[in-house]
């Protein structure tokens, strides 16, 4: 390691739930191993949660909002409580990107610039929002009187990826919590680390023992116990698409619990000839898809370069690419880090491999390296020559795998990029207003950028079209999916 890597021996790493405000070992007593993709080394052993620890942490959580030690405290009061839970996350900030680095493999500059402080600013918004959200009055006939309330949903049952644990934890615990609703959060058996030590800290903040409750385990055992569980009114989820069907299907067959997906992502970034800054194009495009390591929903992984400016971008864009050589997470210098874990290191190569054998063709990359023996690391990929039918252009490869499309038509690059059936976020890169204003509205997607990627704030909603999911993460929007509405009419 180089001497810019920060000190280890003091961190304590603690797998066990955190269940009715306690810690508490697997109710059979079994664990998993919790292994770093940095190195591969034995970061601890991880409480593996079954349906009887599920059962454990959503009675805890139905106590809770039952004797309404939450949801009954004024808003202003959890307002306070939120914001502290915001403020011990700030204070923890060294610790927890060390941890978030170590179980994901992120680069730490990273984990701590934004994956630490995006979660504690989320968590600061929502307390900040909830005692100033006012409900209705309807326009009634003056006979009587109705009003329409927001009341919290009841038991809020949370499962989150890999990719930004904190971060996705925190879009919705906040506005659950936010909201006065109970919650058992379970995080990926990849980096269940991080969850832990959150639900730690909001006990020290004062959210009080049984309303934010975190149970680690794998998705086939912990995640469809709460996903099917008949006390549990929403489950709010982030992952593959896969999975997002199968967890609506288990809303409906158990008790038609609420069911909001964050799903995957296929994103076209269109440049058209005329972009206004091909050197910003070029920047967003290459930082964007590295950034991460790929690992991101939103990564901008379809390309379409218009055919004048191809040549003149790949330069540029491959100039760019030895920038985000993989390297030590846990340097400072360090702008892309290790991938998750060996299967998704595998999963990476192989549609490597499988674009070569389709005929796309590599440009830079390609291969895994070992810049810290042990550890899981793949190459910046480039492929050019790809049509959108390669498999590389269709399936999300959640990795640093760029595909470069070449179109000359605008109706054509516009069709194509619909083509996916994913909708989750796109861009266009021109600077005609016309155009850019035409080829906005016509993307299906959640997000569409214009003349930038990078854009991102609280205040917006997050979310897809199409089979990348169904409601809305972020903004006072999120609000929707943990409360809901009650008509009370009044004769007056
Ligand atoms: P995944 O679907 O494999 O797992 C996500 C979570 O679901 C994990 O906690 C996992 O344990 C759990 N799970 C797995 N099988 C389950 C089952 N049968 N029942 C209940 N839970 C189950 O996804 P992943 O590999 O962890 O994450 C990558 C995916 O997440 C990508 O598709 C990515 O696009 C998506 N993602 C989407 C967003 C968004 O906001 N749209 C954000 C981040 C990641």
């Amino acid at each position: 390691m180089t001497s810019a890597t920060p000190d280890l021996s003091t961190l304590s790493l603690d797998g066990r739930a955190v269940i009715d405000g306690r810690r508490v070992d697997a109710a059979d007593g079994r664990t998993f191993d919790c292994l770093s993709p940095v190195d591969g080394r034995l970061l601890t052993r991880v409480a593996r949660g079954g349906p009887a620890d599920i059962d454990a942490a959503v009675a805890a959580a139905r106590a809770a909002f039952e004797d309404r030690r939450w949801a009954g405290m004024a808003p202003a009061a959890r307002k306070r409580v939120l914001i502290r839970f915001a403020e011990r996350i700030l204070a923890h900030g060294d610790e927890l990107a060390l941890i978030e680095t170590l179980d994901m493999g992120k680069p730490l500059r990273y984990a701590r610039g934004v994956d630490v402080n995006s979660a504690a600013n989320c968590i600061r918004w929502y307390g900040e929002a909830v005692d100033k959200v006012y409900d209705q009055i309807a326009p009634t006939p003056q006979t009587a009187l109705a009003l329409i309330t927001r009341e919290p949903v009841g038991v809020v049952g949370v499962i989150v990826p890999w990719n930004y644990p904190m971060i996705m934890a925190a879009w919705k615990i906040a506005p659950a919590l936010a909201a006065g609703n109970s919650v058992v959060l379970k995080p990926s058996e990849k980096s269940p680390l991080s969850a832990l030590r959150l639900a730690e800290l909001a006990l020290e903040a004062g959210i009080p023992p049984g309303v934010f409750n975190v149970v680690p385990g794998f998705g086939p055992e912990a995640g469809s116990a709460l996903a099917l569980h008949m006390d549990v009114d929403c489950i709010a989820f982030t992952g593959s698409t896969r999975v997002g069907k199968q967890i609506h299907v288990m809303a409906g067959q158990s008790n038609l619990k609420r069911a909001w997906t964050e799903l995957g992502g296929k994103s076209p970034n269109i440049v058209f000839a005329d972009c206004p800054d091909l050197d910003r194009a070029v920047e967003a495009a290459v930082g964007s898809i590295f950034f991460n390591q790929g690992e991101s929903c939103n990564a901008p992984s379809r390309l379409f370069v218009e055919a004048s400016i191809k040549d003149a971008f790949l330069d540029k864009a491959l100039a760019l690419v030895p920038r985000y050589q993989p390297a030590n997470p846990l340097d400072r210098n360090t702008v892309m880090g290790a991938i998750v874990d060996r299967i998704q290191l595998d999963t990476v190569l192989r549609y490597i491999e499988q674009g070569q054998a389709e005929g796309a063709r590599l440009l830079a990359g390609g291969q895994a390296v070992e810049p810290v023996p042990g550890g899981c690391y793949v190459q910046p990929t480039v492929f050019d020559g790809v049509t959108n039918d390669m498999t590389i252009a269709r399936e999300e490869i959640f990795g640093p795998v760029l595909s470069v499309i070449t179109f000359t038509d605008i109706a054509d690059v516009v069709r194509q990029a619909n083509a996916s059936i994913y909708g989750l976020q796109a861009a266009v890169w021109t600077r005609d207003l016309n155009k850019a204003h035409g080829v906005a509205r016509a993307l299906r997607a959640g997000t569409v950028h214009v003349n930038q990627y990078d854009e991102d704030d609280i205040t917006v909603p997050f979310g897809g079209f199409k089979q990348s999911g169904i409601g809305r993460d972020k903004s006072l929007h999120a609000f929707d999916k943990y409360t809901e509405l009650k008509t009370t009419w009044i004769r007056i």
